[in-house]
């Protein structure tokens, strides 16, 4: 992503805090950017390595962790809970409403697309885990795929 289109989103992500009544603090914009310049999902510390490098005053991965619950709880930024790494919210700059994330993951190249899917398919989704007993806590999906540079040089 170049650098304008992720000034834009930063501008966008310091709106949607301000309505929530939260702040996008230098540091948390920092992050949010690390974000969304990577190609792939992060790890807390990954995080912190990469704002350690360029930040006079390093960040413990503490700090790190609190900062993307942050992110997360303002729907700017997505863990995946099979790599325990974090993305980019793919929506930011969207205007409609936020639905449940999914997301295709690359075995390959470790790319991620977050995509939206159909309420219908979630709801049949916990209907089956209603009969099977359980109650659905979580319903965001992490699929193993193949992109489609990857599915080329893999057959
Ligand atoms: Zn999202
Ligand atoms: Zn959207
Ligand atoms: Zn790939």
């Amino acid at each position: 992503m170049n650098k304008a289109d992720v000034q834009k989103l930063i501008s966008k992500a310091a709106d949607i805090c301000n309505e929530s009544g939260g702040r996008l603090t230098e540091k948390r914009q920092r992050i949010l950017e690390l974000l969304l310049h990577s190609d792939t999902p992060l790890s807390a510390y990954e995080v912190a390595d990469r704002y350690n490098k360029t930040a006079d005053r390093s960040i413990p991965v503490m700090s790190v962790y609190r900062i993307l619950d942050f992110l997360e709880s303002e729907q700017l930024v997505h863990k995946l809970s099979s790599a325990n790494k974090y993305v980019a919210c793919a929506h930011i700059a969207c205007t409609h409403s936020h639905e449940v994330p999914q997301f295709l993951i690359c075995r390959s190249c470790e790319s991620v697309k977050e995509i939206g899917i159909k309420k219908s398919i979630v709801d049949e989704l916990s209907a089956h885990v209603r009969t099977a007993g359980y109650t659905l806590m979580n319903s965001q999906l992490e699929l193993d795929c193949l992109c489609e540079k990857c599915v080329g040089s893999n057959v």
